[in-house]
């Protein structure tokens, strides 16, 4: 369910929340909202995370992309499909690890963040959860202190074996199959829920995907956004993507045909 954050700037939650287009879209919504249930379960604001920050400066200071069970092995599978009940994801790092594949070499345990090194055992096992439930891994099990720090270890993007193992195809036959909600039906139902709390609500028209002539319409001429009022470009994916595509088209005839 979408969190709104009355001290977010309305339009920032747009970045966040979207009705998926694709199947890697709709993994990565089920994985915010899987998150913040966590958070809120374990009591943990968003401050937790720095204790992930190192100080040669990762790759990302985002713990979604820290932990992304499709960008650890740069996997685009699922951008080609629709959004779906079941997806087939690359296999949990550590479990590789375990497994021994390609080499125990390439499974090194690099130096712990310093703050992470720090933190008492709750919060590191709190931070192993939340990186379990990023990489949408049901097998996990909360361990000692020396293994959550191993296992947060092992699935960060930071870790060496991301980057060998994004050129290689040898973790492809341990794909796992997960279930996750229905998430286009999911972030319908929230966004219906979000207007009308605001005092705005959507019209079953403003639910629906927009013909590529009334992309057009809006792309072409502001009076079609104003007086259509049609917020559903807004919050779905597909459509934001298309509309930006004729918005750029726009944009550069724009610029050849200036006076
Ligand atoms: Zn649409």
């Amino acid at each position: 369910m979408i969190q709104y954050d009355a001290t977010i700037p309305f339009v920032e939650h747009f970045g966040m929340y979207q009705v998926p287009d694709t199947l890697a879209d709709a993994v990565g919504q089920y994985r915010i909202d899987s998150l913040r249930s966590a958070m809120e379960r374990l009591h943990v604001g968003p401050e937790i995370f720095e204790l992930l920050v190192t100080e040669d400066g990762s790759v990302t200071d985002d713990f979604g992309t820290l932990c992304d069970p499709l960008g650890y092995f740069a996997d685009s599978l699922l951008s080609c499909m629709k959004p779906a009940t079941s997806a087939s994801l690359p296999p949990v790092p550590s479990t590789l690890a375990e497994l021994g594949v390609g080499g125990a070499a390439l499974w090194i345990i690099p130096p712990v963040p310093k703050a992470l090194n720090q933190a008492d055992s709750a919060a590191i096992g709190k931070v192993a959860t939340l990186t379990a439930i990023s990489f949408c891994d049901t097998d996990f099990v909360v361990g000692d202190r020396a293994a959550n720090l191993r296992y947060i270890a092992l699935n960060s993007v930071d870790h060496p074996a991301s980057m060998v193992l994004r050129e290689t195809k040898i973790w492809v036959p341990y794909r796992r199959q997960i279930s996750l909600p229905d998430m286009v039906a999911v972030r319908k139902a929230d966004f219906v829920r979000l207007f009308t709390t605001l005092g705005v609500p959507l019209e079953a028209r403003e639910l629906e995907c927009l013909s590529r002539e009334e992309l057009i319409s809006c792309a072409t001429d502001i009076r079609s956004y104003i007086l259509e009022r049609n917020r559903h470009v807004v919050f779905c994916h597909a459509c934001a993507k298309k509309m930006l595509n004729l918005n750029m088209q726009v944009m550069s005839a724009q610029t050849n045909h200036v006076c």
